[in-house]
């Protein structure tokens, strides 16, 4: 094991990180606090404290205004799946915003590079995508979807076919649509969420329902859900289940391998679209273009966005089965849905880069047959620390949950109480020692870029160890041990 870790990154300075930099960070966060609304944010709590202030980035790394260096486990917002640094996109981009930086595809119009993508797009993805809808973000796409499933009923005269089923601590974005899609209660508890016609169900996190019983068990009881659910609200008014194939935000929450089989064929029952939203696992996250293929599903509707353009430009869309596009299609008349930038030149050029690096580096094989295994490997080790109470693994996302005390299973181990609020305490020790680690409840995620090498996967390690053994002796000190 990799113990001789003693510098922690965030000492490594950069001159030419700090060069960039035209005021003092001081004067920026200042700056920050008196103008600058953050998403997701305590607003009080930021002004009192301050911002960090991010300059550069390289590779896996990036650089904050006193010239720290960061290892960044979460590729920005688990969308720098190529790192960054990346001058071929930027030259990309910089030639077509000469060329023709903005037309909408409104009136009868198109512009090559979003025809260039679109084709391209339906090369990566399952044989049965055939069509894109291009949005400006991934929430946009599950407006989109919602949009269209709904459209897709009304031309088959199911008018009634409205009700969409997703699942607790989904993340589906931020707009009206997307929030309602999602099932965070901190999210539906402010606007008056969600919007009619939507249900949720239990999602399929085996620590937090599986006792008693195996994790292929729990699997098929979590997909049993959906049934009642759909019994409940009655078949002949269910639209559509949508599910991210590994939660995301909510924790990296990896499915039992019987999960998703079940809920496939739960939807075909009942003759129920099903939406895969790879707004996170698509563009190689999993070790596969999308994640509905690692977990051996046939979506009707995909959404995408993040890797797309591995976040240099925002971007997001649907992919559109041929099962709903032929209907759309066929039966005529105007779908009246869409966005000024659905199909932005710029941001499909950044897109179209960003793909051939991906696949001229091999980076989804790469994350499947090589780094992926190395990473599951090395990060589910860090499960004898004894903060950790288990470590999981799938493609390039990863968690591991922190326990008080270890038991003989991970259902016997003792929790933090909730007013330790273990996670930030982990995860401010990560910050200040240069590993972004994010912290959702008492589990800490990663999902690195896919670009990062064997020995950045030791060095990643090693580091989050070190931060793990920081957080042991500060909550000793503090008499939470
Ligand atoms: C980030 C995310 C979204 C929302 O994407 P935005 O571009 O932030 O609107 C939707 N679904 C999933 C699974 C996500 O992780």
């Amino acid at each position: 094991m990799n113990t001789n870790i003693l510098a922690p990154t965030a000492i490594v300075t950069s001159a030419a990180a700090q060069q960039q930099v035209k005021y003092n960070t001081k004067e920026i966060q200042e700056m920050d606090s008196a103008h600058y609304l953050h998403p997701f944010t305590d607003f009080k709590d930021l002004a009192s404290r301050g911002a960090r202030v991010m300059v550069k980035g390289e590779g896996i790394y990036l650089w904050d205004s006193e010239g720290k260096r960061v290892l960044d486990g979460m590729s920005g917002l688990w969308c720098v799946n190529v790192g960054y640094g990346r001058k071929r996109i930027s030259d990309a981009v910089y030639a077509q915003m000469q060329q023709l930086p903005f037309y909408n595809s409104f009136f009868n119009t198109t512009n090559i590079p979003a025809v260039e993508l679109a084709k391209t797009l339906v090369e990566i993805a399952p044989a049965q995508f055939n069509h894109v809808f291009f949005t400006g973000s991934g929430s946009e796409g599950n407006d989109t979807n919602i949009r269209m499933v709904r459209r897709y009923w009304d031309l088959l005269g199911y008018k009634d076919r409205h009700v969409i089923i997703s699942r607790h601590n989904a993340y589906h974005g931020s707009t009206m649509a997307g929030a309602s899609l999602g099932g965070m209660s901190g999210m539906h508890e402010q606007g008056g969420l969600p919007i009619p016609g939507i249900e949720h169900i239990g999602q399929p996190y085996y620590l937090e329902g599986g006792k008693g019983m195996t994790p292929e068990e729990f699997g098929l009881k979590a997909a049993s859900w959906l049934e009642d659910k759909i019994l409940e609200v009655g078949p002949d008014k269910v639209a559509a289940f949508i599910g991210e194939p590994v939660q995301g935000a909510g924790g990296v929450i990896i499915p039992p391998s019987t999960y998703w089989p079940e809920i496939q064929r739960i939807c075909d029952k009942y003759g129920i679209l099903l939406i895969a939203d790879e707004v996170i696992c698509g563009f190689g996250r999993l070790g596969y273009w999308f994640g509905s293929e690692r977990f051996g599903i046939r979506p009707d509707l995909m959404t995408f966005a993040k890797g797309v353009t591995s976040g240099y430009i925002p971007l997001g869309g649907v992919m559109v089965g041929d099962r709903v596009a032929k209907v759309l299609i066929e039966k005529g008349g105007d779908f009246n849905h869409g966005f000024t930038y659905s199909g932005h030149p710029v941001a499909c050029a950044a897109a179209l880069e960003n793909i051939r690096i991906i696949r001229e580096e091999k980076l989804v094989d790469q994350v499947r047959e090589e780094t992926g295994p190395y990473l599951k490997q090395q990060f589910e080790a860090l499960a004898d620390h004894p903060l950790v109470g288990m470590a999981e693994a799938c493609g390039f996302v990863a968690g591991l949950v922190l326990v008080k005390e270890k038991g003989a299973t991970i259902f016997d181990a003792v929790s933090f109480p909730e007013d330790v609020g273990v996670g930030m305490v982990c995860r401010g020790h990560m910050f200040n020692n240069g590993m972004i680690m994010r912290a959702v409840g008492d589990r800490m995620i990663i999902a690195p870029p896919l670009v990062m090498t064997r020995a950045q996967i030791d060095e990643m390690v090693a580091l989050i160890r070190f931060c793990l053994d920081q957080t042991l002796a500060d909550l000793k000190q503090r008499g939470c041990l």
